[in-house]
């Protein structure tokens, strides 16, 4: 069961230019398909590994007549109606018209699911127009070029988890979407959501020649990714999914592009921030290191950066076949990597060989681990008796003669877990009794190597 994504916006955004992208050169149908009307066009779309089909909504260019925002309208509603989500593109260089609004308010009251792009968005003379697009209420908006096929990594990315969960159904399984009208015939309540669990999604980062392709080919048991994306628009394409022992998993694979890029030049820009874009498209982040450089500046950077992001992370280090004094280097790497990475206290170091395949099961395990603690959840009861607990162990300090007065405490969100704890002038917390707290959290609840959020919040 395949996704259908409908691009919609007015005319002269862009529409048919990234659609032609999509869909290339394998446009089996333009036009006059029959249950496809005239102004509607359909094509086989793909986005890396992504196969889709793509409905433009193009072909009002020259109506210039009074009834071209009824038939715009008419035109895009039918194609909302026919898609699991709509691609609204704005043209950034011009920023919001009236019409887009008009858009914006059909999406909002139609669509299951929207992904907003601000096209043309190459180059700074659309910074502007993008800032302008939050402005529509529907999310972030995506830079693109459909020109200059820009931005379409991103794209992937929104769309991924939305196909890979229409993927799953069984088609017998697929939700009766009960769609109530009103009297007025407008959809009414909650869009129909897409349910099925999605692949847990890794990336695989580190240096040139720590070994990632190497790593990625011994877990699928094959070469396939050497043979890498499939030529055309699917040159930023960069994820596998795939069974590892049970669990399926989308694994981003940054080291296919960088050779990729050598072949091609002018994408080595391109290539280097993609293992910046993997970390945010990824749950759990691998940090694959090199045994016998492990530590390198790059290493901590691109740690460092998937902590900040709020990853699980796990530190791989590869390469363990050739060392022969395997208990001192253990030792070794463990100090170092306490020392250079602090902030990811606990976080599991497991060693592997991408060669022999030696570790690959354990790696595994640390994955599954941390993408387990960095989806915990802790009750508010157990929380509040913790925080007490702590309290009279420590108390927190009294500046200028008055105690800080931390009342009550409770998790927010997870992925990773973020706490917030009510207190009295959270100004004036020292950050070393915030650390108290979060290293208390992270031992007592179990929660080694997740990035932990705590937020002071005053009571008014
Ligand atoms: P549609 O009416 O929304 O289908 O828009 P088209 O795809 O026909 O594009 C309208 C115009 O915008 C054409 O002249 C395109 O060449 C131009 N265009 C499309 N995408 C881009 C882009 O990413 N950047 C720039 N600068 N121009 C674009
Ligand atoms: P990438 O740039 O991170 O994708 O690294 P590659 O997978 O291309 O590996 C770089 C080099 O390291 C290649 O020559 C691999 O054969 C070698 N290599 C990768 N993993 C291992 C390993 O576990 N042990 C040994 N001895 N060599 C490895």
């Amino acid at each position: 069961m395949s996704l259908t994504l409908a691009i919609v916006g007015r005319p002269n955004v862009g529409k048919s230019t990234l659609f032609n992208r999509l869909v290339g050169k394998r446009l089996a149908l333009v036009d006059d398909q029959p249950g496809v009307t005239r102004d509607l066009r359909e094509g086989e779309g793909r986005l890396g590994d992504l196969r889709f089909t793509v409905i433009d909504t193009a072909g009002l260019e020259d109506a210039t007549d009074d009834s071209l925002q009824g038939r715009m309208r008419r035109l895009t509603e039918r194609a909302v109606d026919m898609a699991d989500v709509c691609l609204f593109m704005i043209d950034a260089r011009v920023g919001l018209t009236p019409t887009d609004e008009m858009f914006a308010e059909i999406l909002r009251k139609r669509s299951k699911h929207v992904i907003l792009a601000a096209n043309k968005a190459e180059g700074a003379a659309a910074d502007a127009g993008v800032l302008e697009a939050y402005n529509l209420g529907l999310g972030e908006p995506i830079r693109l070029s459909g020109e200059h096929g820009e931005g379409m990594t991103d794209l992937y990315a929104a769309l991924m988890p939305l196909a890979d969960a229409m993927e799953e159904k069984q088609p017998e399984d697929v939700p009766q979407t009960d769609i109530d009208l009103d009297e007025d015939g407008e959809t009414e309540g909650e869009a129909p959501v897409i349910t099925a669990d999605k692949p847990l999604q890794v990336a695989v980062v580190g240096r040139p020649n720590a070994g990632k392709s190497t790593l990625i080919n011994k877990i699928l048991g094959e070469d396939r990714l050497l043979t890498g994306p499939e030529a055309g628009i699917t040159r930023d394409a960069i994820s596998l999914k795939l069974d590892w022992g049970g669990t399926p998993m989308r694994i981003f694979d940054t080291a296919g592009m960088r050779k990729k890029a050598k072949v091609q030049e002018k994408l080595e820009k391109l290539s280097v921030s993609d293992g910046l874009r993997a970390v945010k498209f990824a749950e759990v982040v691998v940090v694959l290191l090199d045994a016998a450089i492990p530590f390198e500046q790059q290493d901590l950077r691109i740690a460092d950066l998937a902590e900040r992001e709020g990853r699980a992370v796990v530190i791989a280090v590869n390469k363990w076949d050739v060392e022969d004094n395997k208990q001192e280097k253990l030792r070794e790497l463990k100090t170092s990597f306490e020392r250079l990475l602090p902030q990811l206290r606990g976080a599991p170091l497991v060693t592997v060989s991408a060669k022999t395949g030696r570790g690959l099961e354990r790696l595994r395990d640390a994955i599954l681990r941390a993408h387990d603690v960095w989806n915990r959840r802790v009750p508010t009861a157990a929380l509040n008796r913790w925080l007490t607990a702590m309290l009279e162990q420590h108390p927190p300090p009294a500046p200028q003669g008055r105690r800080i007065k931390l009342r009550y405490m409770t998790q927010a969100k997870t992925r990773p877990p973020g706490f917030v704890v009510m207190c009295s002038h959270p100004d004036k917390m020292p950050e070393s009794y915030s650390r108290y707290l979060v290293n208390g959290l992270r031992e007592d609840f179990d929660m080694p190597g997740t990035p932990i959020r705590l937020t002071l919040r005053g009571q008014g």
